[in-house]
């Protein structure tokens, strides 16, 4: 079968191409800077630059919207606030257009969405019933996904994976998060009693490939973990992991004022449960964060 993908050079696309290849499917990746992409992805990915590229004939089994300038980097200026919902909602669009347009219809779109979906809720758990709330994060993820949902008016099946802080040794925000740790410098943001809803990569590629073949993956679907935790016992977790003591907290007030309302995403956390991935029979291989960071860090360091 062939597969589009979007964001395929990135953390996530690149752990999700190798699967496919190794069962023989292939893939179409649609990619920025083409020369960048050859050297990032395996010679069997066809590259394209743009998906007019692509024929009305073309035949496409489904599609995986990942793309979009990375949220966590620089504060949320007016204009980097425009470039992240313009790298998703413009990418959307297209693939939307594409769908409109290609003759042989794809089964599926798994489109990318994130539990920043949900705003801020303190210690109520959330399920993927709970509304948005009115502010940035929320309104990225509900504009991405309402994008998406236009490509089932093509009888295209579309499923948005709200996704955890996704926990791998290679890439996304662990690393980031272990780096001070190791240099003895592991400080928790804000007080530590808010929640980190996380999901490991092994487990979040298993689902997004379920999702391209399992007609019951459809809708909302939370991409985390059973068991979130308070980002104090992460941090305790963390430094075990390591042999690093985590000794301080950085007040919510500083972090806040380097960071503006970006900070929301070290500070304020969300208590996410994957009701819908449990009903669909999803199981997860990391259900506890201990475990996810033993399977990364192993004992050696
Ligand atoms: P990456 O940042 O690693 O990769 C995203 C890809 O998007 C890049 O490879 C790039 O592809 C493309 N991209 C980057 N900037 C732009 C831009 N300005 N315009 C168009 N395309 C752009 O992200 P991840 O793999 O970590 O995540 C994939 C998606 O899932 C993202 O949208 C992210 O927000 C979301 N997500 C990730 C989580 C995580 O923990 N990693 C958690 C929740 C959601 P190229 O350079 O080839 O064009």
């Amino acid at each position: 079968r062939t597969w589009l993908i979007t964001g395929a050079t990135g953390f996530i696309g690149s752990h999700l191409v190798k699967p496919l290849l190794r069962r023989g499917d292939r893939m179409i990746a649609l990619v920025r800077d083409p020369k960048r992409a050859q050297r990032r992805l395996n010679a069997k990915v066809r590259i394209v630059r743009s998906l007019d590229e692509l024929p009305d004939q073309a035949s496409i089994d489904g599609i995986v919207n990942l793309a979009g300038e990375p949220i966590f980097g620089m504060p949320w200026t007016e204009s980097r606030r425009k470039r992240l919902l313009a790298s998703r909602i413009d990418t959307t669009r297209a693939v939307v257009a594409l769908c409109n347009r290609l003759q042989h219809k794809p089964t599926v779109l798994i489109n990318g969405s994130a539990i920043g979906y949900y705003g801020v809720h303190g210690d109520e758990t959330i399920d993927e019933t709970t509304p948005p709330q009115s502010m940035f994060q929320s309104a990225l993820c509900s504009e991405w996904e309402s994008a998406a949902a236009a490509a089932s008016a093509s009888g295209v099946r579309v499923a948005c994976l709200r996704t955890g802080v996704v926990l791998s040794g290679d890439g996304g925000a662990l690393p980031r998060l272990a780096r001070p740790v190791r240099w003895y410098a592991g400080v928790v943001p804000g007080t530590g009693t808010h929640w980190l809803s996380w999901i490991h990569i092994d487990d979040l590629i298993r689902m997004l490939l379920l999702a391209l073949d399992n007609g019951r993956y459809t809708g909302a679907i939370n991409a985390t973990a059973p068991e979130p935790l308070r980002y104090r016992d992460f941090y305790s977790l963390l430094g075990d992991a390591l042999h690093r003591p985590i000794w301080m907290h950085v007040p919510a007030s500083v972090v806040k004022a380097g960071l503006g309302e970006m900070a929301q995403l070290l500070i304020e956390g969300q208590r996410v449960i994957p009701r819908r991935a449990q009903e669909l029979g999803f199981e997860f291989r990391y259900t506890t964060a201990a475990r996810a960071l033993r399977a990364i860090y192993g004992t050696a360091h």
